[in-house]
């Protein structure tokens, strides 16, 4: 663990990012992999205490995806940080994007039955002032 992961995962924001980012991982996990088995995260941020005494249960491929995550959630260098759907720095590699997509579709809308409804509603708004601002009406995934 470098320096700089342990400073950013000092701040507030970047720890909040991180253990939302945990949870929704969770989510996609358990409905997913039942049969894989899985284990709380160990990971760097894990071992910061970012996730506090129950850190999310995944599978050993969901842990590898989410210690990738910290990492470019802690070295992100935007402040304040877009919704990583909406950055122009793609700072994600294709593959880890492509991953983290159709997680967040899946455990999106799921999320608001585990205490993230705040999130999920800030995501949607964030989602459509995007939308408006780059001229184009109705996304894919979006369902009116
Ligand atoms: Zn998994």
């Amino acid at each position: 663990m470098t320096d700089k992961f342990r400073e950013r995962m000092a701040d507030e924001q970047v720890r909040h990012d991180t253990r939302t980012l945990g949870d929704f991982v969770g989510i996609y996990c358990g409905g997913n992999h039942t049969d894989s088995g899985r284990l709380a995260i160990e990971s760097d941020a894990a071992t910061l205490g970012v996730y506090g005494r129950k850190p999310p249960v995944m599978c050993a491929e969901c842990a590898e995806h989410l210690r990738y995550a910290e990492k470019r959630r802690a070295y992100c260098p935007k402040d304040p940080k877009p919704f990583c759907a909406h950055c122009d720095t793609h700072c994600y590699n294709p593959e880890e994007r492509a991953w983290q997509q159709q997680m967040m579709r899946y455990s999106g809308p799921r999320s608001m039955f585990h205490g993230h409804a705040i999130d999920g509603i800030k995501h949607a708004l964030e989602a459509r002032k995007y939308r408006k601002q780059a001229g184009k009406p109705g996304a894919r995934e979006e369902v009116q």
